[in-house]
């Protein structure tokens, strides 16, 4: 027997060792060794080819896969005489090939297992083959899947992907990539991110697609969530700024392109603070959801309505003409005028409404600033109205905002000063008391009259400060005036705003203290027509007042509802008769006769009285004869800086009233 050089090799034998039958089953592979005896038994005996496969350690342990092949030759008898072959190292075409044969198992669970759908499609769009999360995506079986296209699964408003391909694959492009709508059994949509990849052969023939699909229905749900919150309120559900900008750049490119006017409505809530404070903050946001509801019911169908900031809503009309705007916010202002049922409450409320219409320079800026001009131009008309508009009002909204600030720094600068008007006894025409009367001494040099800016700092809420501010400096020049005079009382005026403020009781206690000035010495004089708005309110604080112990006028009775009922109804200890009666006393018959009977009913009803404006002696004879106590006018003084009084008061100054 002689080996080839190879054969020593291959075996890592070395080449002086005497080849043998023995030493090459030695350097088999004990669980080979029965296949190669087969073979070697089978050619030997059958003449069968000796062609086998085996492993063999070699000389240094390692293992090898084997090819070996040989012809036996045959003497006359039959008898092997001579074996002549081959081997082979196979091992390095044996390992890959069963390397590609694992990965190709690997690949195949992969398939299966995917998370994301994973299917592979004929051309003409029949699923061959396709993973657990296809069946998952789709929820039906397999059976369902294979074999059939799936337009009748896909949403109908989606254009068939196959139809897609199908263009795809004639354009010659290589994938399509896009998220898709699907129907599950029950009906409901589902939403996929789909991408097919066409594959081709070597020569650019589509073969089959490759598809994958991943299941977006909850991210889509969350993003358009997401997308909501961004472009809407919370609490309202209506749109926010940011969607309104939105819709208001469309509104108005649609308007400029269209010729049509784009209607912009500012509305504000009354007296939403009031109820906020009073009925508390989660009855505050039912009265705000109530109101969108209600604007809602108002408005026309494309109408936007917007959630603007705390009470203000915007209302985005398109298209509606002067008349029809009107009558919209009309329609609205009713609605939230309706009383509304909120827990154990009843809430009423109004609403102010400013109206801006487009031009041709209109931004979606100037249409929302014009529509909240004409809203605070609305205000000053009273609750619930509407304004339009128009340049006019743009003007002196202008000036209100900038006699605002003024107003503002006056009060930081010290511009304010207290004049005193006295009231004078009719009897003996002794001083009884003085009226606190605002001025601002503008920086310009002017005497600036309350009636020019006390509105105004009503709306800004700055009197709040400024009142305070008067109340504090009248006592405390009474504290000094009552040294020579100790029976004398001073009147201070309060605006409803103040009455209604949280802590209105708060500072005339403070200010009583501070100046220590005795409570009945302090009359506070407040106009009749303010307490109407809300009354059950104002009764409450009045009668708080009455028990600190001071004294409560109505100012200028006659001029507003009159009423002689809410005489009993409020707390009051004083009237004060309006300045344009007394003007008519002697003149005109019918004031006369009401100068009278106010007299009259209110000694029968036990209430101080004054009149005020007396600028004659004849006003004055005449009251004198109604037996009117007290008076206050030009006839005996106007009011004056502290200082002028207080050199009266020092004279002992009396006037003449005979
Ligand atoms: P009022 O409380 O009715 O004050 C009387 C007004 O009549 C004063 O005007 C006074 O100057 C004026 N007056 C008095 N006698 C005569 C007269 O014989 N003839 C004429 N033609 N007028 C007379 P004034 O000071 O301009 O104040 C106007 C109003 O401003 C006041 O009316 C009051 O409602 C308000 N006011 C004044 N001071 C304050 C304040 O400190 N706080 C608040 N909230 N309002 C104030
Ligand atoms: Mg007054
Ligand atoms: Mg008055």
């Amino acid at each position: 027997m002689t080996w080839t050089d190879e054969t020593y090799r291959i075996l890592d034998v070395d080449s002086d060792v005497t080849p043998s039958a023995n030493l090459f089953i030695a350097h088999t592979l004990a669980d080979d060794v029965e296949k190669v005896s087969a073979a070697w038994f089978g050619a030997a005996l059958h003449g069968v080819p000796f062609d086998v496969d085996f492993r063999i350690v070699r000389g240094d342990s390692q293992l090898r896969y084997v090819h070996a092949r040989a012809e036996i030759e045959f003497n006359d008898e039959h008898e092997p005489v001579r074996m002549a072959g081959t081997i082979s190292d196979e091992t390095e075409r044996v390992l890959a090939k069963s390397i590609t044969h694992d990965l190709e198992i690997r690949f195949e669970t992969g398939f299966d297992q995917s998370a994301i759908g994973t299917a592979m499609i004929e051309l003409d769009g029949t699923p061959v083959r396709i993973n657990q999360a296809v069946c998952d995506f789709f929820g039906r079986p397999e059976e369902e899947l294979i074999g059939r296209t799936w337009v009748e699964f896909t949403h109908p408003d989606e254009i068939p992907l196959l139809q897609v391909l199908q263009s795809y694959v004639d354009t010659g492009k290589s994938s399509f990539a896009g998220q898709r709508r699907y129907l599950r059994p029950d009906g409901s949509t589902i939403w996929a991110d789909v991408h097919v990849s066409i594959v081709r052969d070597e020569n650019g023939a589509p073969l089959y697609f490759f598809a994958h699909i991943l299941d977006i229905t909850e991210y889509r749900r969350m993003s358009g969530e997401l997308a909501h919150m961004a472009m809407h309120d919370v609490l309202t559900g209506l749109p926010n700024r940011a969607l309104l900008a939105d819709r208001l750049t469309q509104s108005l490119a649609r308007s400029k392109r269209g010729n049509a006017l784009v209607s912009v409505m500012f509305l504000d809530l009354d007296n939403f603070k009031e109820v906020n404070d009073s009925l508390g903050h989660a009855c505050g946001d039912d009265v705000l959801t109530h109101v969108a509801g209600k604007i809602k019911t108002a408005i026309r169908p494309g109408d936007t309505v917007a959630r603007f900031g705390g009470d203000e809503f915007v209302i985005v009309c398109d298209a509606a003409t002067d008349g029809e705007i009107k009558v919209i916010g009309s329609r609205i202002l009713e609605t939230i005028e309706e009383p509304m049922t909120i827990g154990e409450n009843q809430v009423r409320i109004t609403a102010s409404i400013g109206i801006a219409v487009s031009n041709a320079d209109s931004t979606p800026e100037t249409l929302l600033q014009n529509a909240d001009f004409a809203m605070y131009r609305a205000k000053n008309i009273g609750p619930a109205s509407v304004a339009i508009y128009d340049e006019e009002l743009h003007d002196r909204v202008e000036r209100n905002l900038a006699t605002t600030a003024a107003l503002r720094r006056g009060l930081d600068n010290h511009e304010f000063k207290v004049y005193y008007q006295p009231v004078i006894d009719l009897n003996t025409g002794n001083l009884v008391s003085a009226e606190a009367l605002l001025r601002w001494e503008h920086p310009s040099g002017m005497l600036v009259s309350p009636d020019d800016f006390v509105p105004l700092a009503e709306h800004s809420g700055l009197i709040i400060p400024i009142g305070s501010w008067v109340l504090h400096e009248a006592c405390e020049q009474l504290a000094v005036w009552r040294e020579q005079c100790p029976d004398l009382t001073i009147a201070v005026n309060l605006s409803v705003r103040q009455v209604l403020h949280q802590d209105i009781l708060l500072t005339v206690r403070d200010v009583l203290s501070r100046t220590k000035v005795p409570p009945s010495s302090l009359s506070l004089e407040l106009t009749e027509s303010l307490l109407m708005e809300d009354v059950s309110y104002c009764v409450n604080v009045l009668q708080s007042l009455k028990e600190i112990g001071v004294e409560l006028v109505v100012d200028d009775f006659g001029t507003g509802y009159s009423s002689l009922s809410y005489l009993s109804l409020f707390p009051f200890d004083e009237v004060k008769i309006d300045r344009s009666f007394i003007d008519g006393l002697g003149k005109n018959a019918h004031d006369s006769a009401l100068v009278a009977a106010i007299i009259a009913m209110s000694e029968a009803l036990g209430l101080d009285v004054t009149a005020e404006g007396i600028e004659t002696q004849e006003q004055m004879d005449l009251l004198k004869g109604l037996r009117c106590p007290k008076a206050q006018g030009f006839l005996f003084a106007r009011p004056l800086p502290a200082k002028d009084l207080t050199k009266m008061i020092r004279n002992n100054h009396r006037w003449s009233t005979d």
